[in-house]
């Protein structure tokens, strides 16, 4: 496993954070850093058809070695690290044989992991865990997936007694900023279904996330001397809180889980001429997603007609959609993942992702693309950790998948 743990140092120690103020493609100069390093990895490897193309997407080939027809299935990891966090000089700690107990991040800053609070270290005691010195993110998220799909490669490239088909790897940058997918050329992959290893939790296994979609409600007021403003001002801000109101107030993200969506007013601002709510709406469930966006519409509409004025207005865009739907008519490539994790006496846990992913993008592009588990947890902070052997049993899950996918066309 050394060799797996030192891969995975040598990738979060380049730091590779996105940035989502910043238009250009790739968001940040320095994700090229990491992907020009693995781009001579995968050649030295002795995968084909490594490409590292202009927008910072690395893409090579595993040869298939069978004779019979396989179709061709991919494996999908990104390079950047979130905006939300530091991920420069990521100086990783590493526990031995985890006893179950906090872990002391950082001495001297008082930084500790707590295992009562974060319990789902709990189920790694015995492991090795990777955690961070307290002051960045690790970068686990992904770059364990990153470390799987190299190393899962490797592995069937020195033995070639695994049968499998064609495979094809890509490493995306900007996933964090959401545009992950957006220049992803899903013609030139040329995969029939691939596989995101970008999921946290040993066993997830994922292929629902929510719908998704934005509004902005506009309300135009009427500013008027204070002093003489009676039956005149109409105060934007104050009227704001009409709509507001109107919603559910127990649909918002705070107190909802699992399958429950909701309505997020993440920002206002305004003044007594003009106010503007920000919304994102959020449902797994189409149907239930439709009528969000109708019950915002029909508010807006019954509070102009209660002001006898047309001072509210909405604008709904949607952003993503639930991958389900692109997934449903191809279950088989579900199965075979979790046929591969019970391989390595892993129990698939399926989870109905509240986000989206760029395998939702997709498999909307044409590129059925569910996801797997990378191992990491605590995303995004400075508690992020990932356990040593959920890295190679990713790994493994990936060697399984090739091997099964083989057998499965025979
Ligand atoms: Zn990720």
């Amino acid at each position: 496993m050394q060799y797996i743990l030192d891969r995975f140092v040598r990738y979060i120690t380049v730091d590779t954070q996105s940035d989502p103020t910043n238009p250009a493609f790739p968001s940040t100069e320095k994700q090229w850093n990491l992907a020009r390093m693995l781009e001579q990895e995968l050649k030295d490897i002795g995968l084909s058809e490594v490409v590292l193309d202009e927008n910072c997407y690395l893409t090579a080939t595993l040869p298939s070695n069978v004779e019979h027809h396989v179709p061709t299935i991919g494996f999908v990891a990104h390079i950047d690290t979130s905006p939300d966090f530091s991920g420069k000089n990521v100086n990783p700690q590493i526990h031995k044989n985890y006893n179950g107990e906090n872990i002391v991040l950082n001495a001297e800053q008082n930084i500790i992991l707590n295992a009562t609070y974060f319990d789902d270290i709990q189920q790694y005691k015995g492991q090795t865990i990777i955690t961070t010195d307290g002051t960045t993110l690790l970068g686990a998220d992904d770059k364990a997936g990153v470390t799987e799909i190299v190393s899962a490669m490797e592995y069937l490239v020195k033995n070639p007694d695994i049968k499998h088909g064609k495979i094809r790897i890509c490493f995306t940058p900007d996933e964090e900023v959401g545009k992950g997918a957006h220049k992803f050329d899903v013609e030139a992959f040329g995969a029939e279904w691939a596989y995101t290893m970008d999921g946290s939790e040993i066993g997830e296994l994922e292929y629902e996330n929510f719908n998704a979609a934005r509004a902005v409600i506009t309300v135009q007021g009427k500013s008027v001397h204070p002093g003489y403003a009676k039956n005149k001002m109409v105060n934007a801000i104050l009227v704001s809180q009409q709509f507001i109101n109107g919603l559910p107030a127990d649909e918002v993200p705070e107190l909802t889980t699992g399958h429950q969506g909701f309505y997020h007013l993440h920002d206002i601002i305004g003044d007594v001429e003009k106010t503007t709510l920000e919304y994102i709406v959020r449902d797994h469930d189409l149907e239930k997603f439709n009528q969000r966006k109708e019950t915002m519409k029909s508010l807006v509409s019954s509070l102009n007609q209660k002001f006898e004025e047309d001072i509210f207005s909405i604008e709904i865009k949607d952003q993503y959609f639930n991958m389900k739907e692109k997934i449903a008519p191809v279950m088989h490539i579900i199965d075979i993942a979790a046929e591969a994790m019970k391989k390595e006496n892993i129990k698939p846990i399926y989870k109905a992702i509240r986000g989206g992913t760029d395998g939702s993008q997709l498999s909307y592009m044409g590129l059925p693309c569910p996801n797997i588990f990378a191992g990491g947890h605590n995303f995004h902070g400075k508690y992020e950790y990932v356990p040593l052997e959920s890295i190679e049993k990713a790994t493994k899950v990936i060697i399984n998948i090739a091997e099964i996918t083989a057998n499965k066309y025979l």
